[in-house]
């Protein structure tokens, strides 16, 4: 297999775009493509200042050094979560992701869940009774809140994470599954802001995970290779799993299922009509977060209850 640029020796064979590359053209290939994707979702300009969620990941990482490489202004929140599972899951990526700002003089901003709250992630996951011994549900809230906060509270315009098409289409199958309504209305790369909320962005939603994976690995991007121990057996891995079945018999699948999601949404196609009126916004009035629940945010009540529990 052939580049297609310059007919060297291909690293990257991407069957469903029938496009071949070498390493060189293929580092090249991911920024233009990022800032087709960023220009078509309208999803920021230059002049606005960006925070990037940074997991430690492939592709957090990733999509910080693309809007560097792109000259965006970009700076990275890491959240330290504190789950160990044996093999110090937070620890390591938290390293990982700090090397990687200073390797390149970038500025990150660590928060951590336990000094913020008194609480870990796992800690919080028991005393909320939430998440029937998955702290998942506790650990995406509070991902949630905190990026936001973080957002708004430095003056950011854009929230950015690094979803990849694999992510978008695992959640869109889920909630395809499920019809659930609310979130199909608002998936998308791009999440407008409101009145206490940055605009939240998804530049690689439309990259497979394997092709992230390969351009890590080309920049020498040092990222933590193992899932979050939780992550084991989740909802969400059966369903890519499910859907790289589909990918190996008919390649381009996966993003054919998100783009047309997104084409059928965006010319009003989706049969499901929004009922706002159901849905009364309010700001909280602990965190000033917009909530629907009423009184306290659900982040807030989960803090409440938590520390109750542990008095
Ligand atoms: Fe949080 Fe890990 Fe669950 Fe992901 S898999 S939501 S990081 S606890
Ligand atoms: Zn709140």
């Amino acid at each position: 297999m052939k580049c297609k640029k310059c007919g060297e020796k291909a690293s990257i064979h991407m069957r469903q775009h029938k496009l071949a590359l070498c390493k060189e053209h293929y580092l090249e290939w991911v920024p233009e493509q990022t800032e087709r994707f960023i220009k078509k979702y309208e999803m920021f300009n230059r002049e606005e200042k960006i925070l990037v969620a940074v997991s430690g990941g492939k592709d957090s990482l990733s999509l910080w050094d693309i809007l560097v490489r792109l000259g965006y202004q970009v700076d990275g929140l890491y959240l330290g979560l504190g789950i160990d599972g044996g093999i110090n899951y937070s620890h390591e990526s938290q390293r990982l992701t700090e090397e990687f700002a200073q390797r390149n003089n970038l500025k990150l901003h660590v928060v951590d869940v336990e000094k913020e709250y008194g609480q870990s992630i796992p800690m919080l996951a028991q005393s909320s009774h939430r998440g029937y011994g998955k702290p998942c549900a506790v650990c995406g809230l509070a991902k949630r809140h905190e990026m936001n906060r973080v957002a708004r509270d430095l003056g950011y315009d854009v929230l950015a994470t690094g979803h990849n098409l694999d992510d978008e289409a695992a959640v869109l199958f889920g909630n395809t599954l499920h019809w659930a309504s609310d979130y199909l209305l608002r998936q998308g790369p791009v999440l407008p802001g409101t009145d206490g909320l940055s605009r939240k962005v998804k530049p690689l939603c439309r990259f497979y995970e394997r092709e992230m994976t390969a351009y890590a690995i080309m920049r020498g991007i040092e990222y933590i290779y193992e899932e979050c121990p939780f992550a084991e057996g989740s909802q969400s891995i059966f369903y890519k799993e499910s859907l790289n079945l589909l990918e190996t018999a008919r390649p381009g699948a996966k993003l054919i299922f998100y783009l047309s999601f997104l084409e059928a949404k965006k010319s009003g196609n989706l049969f499901i009509e929004k009922n706002e009126s159901l849905r009364h916004v309010h700001a909280c009035p602990k965190c000033g977060q917009p909530t629907t629940t009423p009184d306290f945010c659900s982040f807030c009540r989960m803090i409440e209850k938590a520390a109750a529990e542990v008095e």
